[in-house]
């Protein structure tokens, strides 16, 4: 049984102890073992701050770009065995092991050819000079530099390759070093490629690290000047925020965490925008097993269109065979694992309580399994005739392949129910209304970090409600965390310290200098 090392100091380190399971969700196997037990994360941390920090921010923004792109070939050559090991290890069919693993790839090139661009040696000017005082012989500039600590990423289950490299690129081209602790179910993808950068050697020592498992320390090894960024379940986030070096001593911490999102059909009633948000639920509900962060869980439609959808959506899943995905013409796949599915068909129960199954594809799926005891859970549809005081539908995430159908009354009730979610990555909405679109853009922003418009215009060209693009804002207020990530550029702001500098005019034109401008 192969124990996976922790890449620590710059040398692979077992921890001590048996360690816990990594396991096969059909069959059962135990794949690998992880332990963090006995491992010194002060050292770890001193090293990455002390060696590798400075041999990352000697280089400037272009040149850790290239390093970003290298490490996007040894990726890409190695591209086979990661969809192997998400096979086994989350369950997943090919197209959902692409989303993991082909997105990762995606947003490292993304950041590479973005930061390929960049002229900034050392530090970057936010905005312009203000002046102080009269004749501006005094003035202000914002400026932003790359943080001296390290950034300890705390990932979840669900997006073992993404979730490494969607940080990781922003916090490499920053000049930041990494410590990644991947969700233990899933640990050993994001082990295989922090293993094959680590042989491809393209890194400074220490500036990628890894240790899976639950080590001591993780955080009491921190300092106020290191930043976290987590991704994971509220209560996990809570628990993290109440640490003393995040609550006392000012660790910069980003939560990405539960989402009740939505999907929105405009109250015009056209049949090609309910066709464009009835594909995009099957989807939704569908890949990853409903295992995304930003998965659709609630779907708001006209009164009038109620029956309508239920009856296209669950047309739809009938056809979608589920199982194991190394069998052929199975489309979905399994859960992550046999905890998972007993929460869900936990929250399944709830949700049965107080809503109505509109499909149940524990009945209605072809279901294409040899075993029975493995972590497959088909999708169910729920519907709900009283929402404004249904007590779950708003608040409860079951983290799989579950949706509810809510109707509404009029524009207006149907933004403040989909507000309801208190907070959430992303809404879709489906309309060929332009002006209704707008409207629910500004509305729902609010309480959103991403809005989704689909009209048939961008029908064939839009890139999907529950996929995160390095382009746009990822995180969402209040209840998905509060936090940012991606967003093009805007994500290196996380890894700089935004300092007011104030001084002559000359001084700060030394400044500007330094970042590449030429004021
Ligand atoms: P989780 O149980 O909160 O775990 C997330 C990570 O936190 C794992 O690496 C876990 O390690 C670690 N962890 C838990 N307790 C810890 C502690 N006391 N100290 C240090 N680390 C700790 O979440 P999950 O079950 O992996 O993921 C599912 C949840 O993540 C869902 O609610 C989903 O909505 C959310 N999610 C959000 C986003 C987003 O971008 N907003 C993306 C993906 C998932 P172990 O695995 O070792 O326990």
């Amino acid at each position: 049984m192969t124990k996976l090392a922790n890449y620590l100091e710059g040398r692979w380190q077992e921890g001590s102890g048996n360690g816990s399971p990594v396991l096969d969700p059909i069959t059962g196997e135990t794949l690998a073992t992880v332990s963090a037990d006995g491992l010194d994360m002060h050292a770890a941390y001193d090293y990455a701050r002390q060696q590798a920090g400075p041999a990352l921010r000697k280089l400037s923004y272009a040149e850790r770009a290239a390093l970003l792109s290298d490490i996007v070939k040894v990726l890409q050559a190695n591209r086979d065995k990661y969809f192997d090991i998400s096979l086994r290890n989350s369950g997943t069919v090919q197209n959902d092991s692409s989303v993991d693993v082909d997105g990762a790839i995606y947003t490292l090139s993304f950041y590479a050819k973005a930061g390929s661009k960049m002229v900034e040696k050392a530090l970057r000017l936010d905005g312009e000079s203000a002046p102080l005082a009269k004749d501006n012989v005094f003035a202000s500039q914002h400026i932003y530099v790359p943080i001296q600590g390290l950034a300890l990423f705390i990932n979840a289950f669900n997006f073992p390759a993404w979730g490494l490299w969607e940080k990781a690129a922003a916090a490499l081209l920053s000049g930041v070093p990494v410590v990644i602790k991947p969700a233990t179910s899933t640990a050993w993808l994001t082990h295989e490629m922090v293993k094959d950068v680590v042989d491809a050697n393209i890194l400074p020592a220490g500036a990628l690290n890894i240790v899976c498992g639950r080590p001591d320390a993780l955080l009491d090894a921190l300092n106020g000047l290191d930043v976290v960024s987590f991704t994971g379940s509220a209560d996990t986030a809570a628990s993290l925020r109440d640490h003393p070096r995040i609550k006392h001593d000012g660790v910069r911490f980003n939560a990405e965490t539960d989402s009740i999102n939505s999907a929105v059909l405009g109250p015009d009633t056209d049949d090609d925008a309910t066709g464009l948000l009835v594909r995009e639920v099957v989807r939704e509900l569908t890949i990853k097993s409903g295992q995304k962060c930003t998965a659709i869980r609630r779907i708001f439609v006209p009164e009038s269109k109620y029956d309508a959808v239920a009856q296209a959506i669950s047309n739809k899943l009938k056809t979608i065979t589920v199982g194991d995905p190394r069998k052929e013409g199975v489309r979905m796949g399994s859960l992550v694992n046999l905890s998972q599915r007993d929460a869900i068909l936990e929250g399944i129960e709830k949700l049965a309580e107080c809503s109505d199954i509109l499909f149940d594809g524990r009945t209605e799926s072809t279901i294409d399994l040899d075993n029975e005891n493995t972590a497959v859970v088909p999708p169910v549809l729920f519907g709900v005739r009283n929402p404004d005081d249904h007590p779950l539908v708003h608040e409860m995430e079951v983290f799989g392949p579950v949706a509810t159908l809510i109707p509404y009354r009029n524009t207006e009730h149907a933004f403040t129910l989909t507000r309801r979610g208190m907070g959430s990555l992303v809404a879709s909405v489906y309309s060929n209304q332009p002006d209704f679109l707008a409207q629910a853009a500004a509305t729902l922003a609010e309480s959103h970090g991403r809005v989704h418009l689909i009209n048939n215009d961008v029908a064939k060209a839009h890139t999907g409600h529950g996929n995160v693009m390095p382009q746009s804002n990822h995180g969402g207020p209040g209840r998905a965390g509060g936090g940012e990530e991606l967003g093009g550029l805007r994500a290196l702001r996380f890894y700089h310290r935004l300092a007011a500098i104030q001084g002559s005019p000359e001084v700060l034109g030394k400044l500007a200098q330094e970042a590449g401008s030429e004021s």
